[in-house]
């Protein structure tokens, strides 16, 4: 009775701790914030100066003193202090700590890679309670994206997901509200793309381009498969022999060989998850198929190349950058799942 009326007065609240963005769901209002997953710190005090939006745009153009960091980067959590700065931003963005009472602090779902080590898990929990959540249950992200986007994850049939973020791409089978088998791919996400194409491109052409220019070419003419329909890019950077800017124009063909590698990541994290199924489950994806969710699944011909090397049916979540955000929402009515799936 008590714990109903708390619940009256409480908000409950979803965090998508990602590599790349940061996504906040509070219940009965759906998603009220995205912003990247980056800080930035004063170098010597560890002052914390910005966070999300604003220290996204110090990346790469900061003056020695200034560090702006993406704490999540690899999928692991480098610096707890800098996540937990992070976290309490984000959470006094969307509901100003000072209404809380005892009674009413909110109680956190949080998703995180999958695979992060118990020190890690500790540091997340710690961080939420530190925050201000009065309970803090953890998520990992690829069951969040698999219930954000409406697959049946307690039925006894397989469902498969891939989850392919900035800093990661997470490939699992579901069944019964359990992962049965995944694989994570550290060097297969949007990052290790974006890196890949800032090599390439110094490789043939002598320039040096930035990541974010990297990542606005990936996302302007990148792709997995052939489209039918090549584009162009005016490119501008650096001139490694005369030191000046310089700008050339670079085609779709150009960028899907300078992706090949973090693409064939994907390709056999997902071949290689398939591999390990047992037949009943098999079966069930052949009718089933995969569901790509992440922003960088949004990479263009991904999705037929999948198929194509799988066999099975692959379709793009409709929106693949809330997925998980998303899932964290829908499983704060089902705290019961939660806790079961809660490792002690
Ligand atoms: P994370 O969950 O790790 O924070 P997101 O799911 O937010 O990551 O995806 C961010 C990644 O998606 C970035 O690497 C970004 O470059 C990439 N991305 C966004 N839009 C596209 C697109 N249209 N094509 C390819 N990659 C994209
Ligand atoms: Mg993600």
């Amino acid at each position: 009775m008590f714990g109903k009326i708390k619940s009256l007065f409480s908000t409950d609240i979803g965090i998508d701790l990602g590599t790349a963005n940061s996504l906040v769901h509070v219940k009965d209002r759906g998603i009220v914030l995205r912003e990247p997953s980056v800080v930035a710190i004063q170098r010597d005090s560890k002052r914390v100066l910005a966070v999300g939006e604003e220290a996204k745009r110090m990346l790469g153009r900061t003056p020695g003193n200034i560090l702006a960091i993406r704490p999540m980067k690899s999928g692991v959590i480098s610096d707890p202090s800098i996540t937990e700065a992070m976290m309490t931003h984000f959470l006094n963005k969307v509901c100003p700590k000072r209404v809380y009472s005892k009674y009413t602090k909110p109680r956190l779902v949080v998703a995180v890679p999958s695979g992060i080590t118990e020190v890690e898990r500790q540091a997340v929990e710690n961080s939420g309670k530190k925050a201000g959540a009065r309970e803090v249950y953890l998520i990992e992200e690829p069951m969040a994206a698999a219930i954000g986007v409406g697959l049946p994850v307690s039925e006894p049939a397989g469902s498969m997901i891939v989850d392919i973020g900035g800093g990661t791409c997470e490939v699992a089978i579901i069944s019964l509200g359990g992962i049965v088998h995944s694989s994570s791919a550290r060097a297969a996400g949007g990052d290790a793309m974006d890196e890949c194409i800032v090599k390439y491109i110094r490789q043939c052409y002598n320039l040096l381009i930035g990541e974010r220019m990297a990542e606005r070419i990936k996302i302007e003419i990148g792709s997995a498969y052939p489209t039918g329909e090549e584009k162009t890019f005016e490119i501008k950077g650096r001139d490694l022999v005369a030191g000046l800017p310089q700008t050339k124009t670079i085609t779709s063909e150009e960028i899907r060989e300078a992706l090949k590698d973090p693409v064939r990541m994907i390709v056999d994290a997902v071949r290689s998850t398939l591999n390990k199924c047992e037949p009943e489950l098999s079966s069930d994806l052949v009718d089933r198929g995969i569901v790509l969710s992440g922003g960088s699944a949004q990479l263009r011909g991904l999705d037929k190349l999948l198929a194509d090397q799988t066999g099975l049916p692959v379709t793009l979540a409709d929106d693949p950058l809330s997925a998980v955000a998303e899932g964290t929402g829908v499983v704060m009515n089902e705290l019961d799942f939660l806790v079961k799936n809660k490792r002690s």
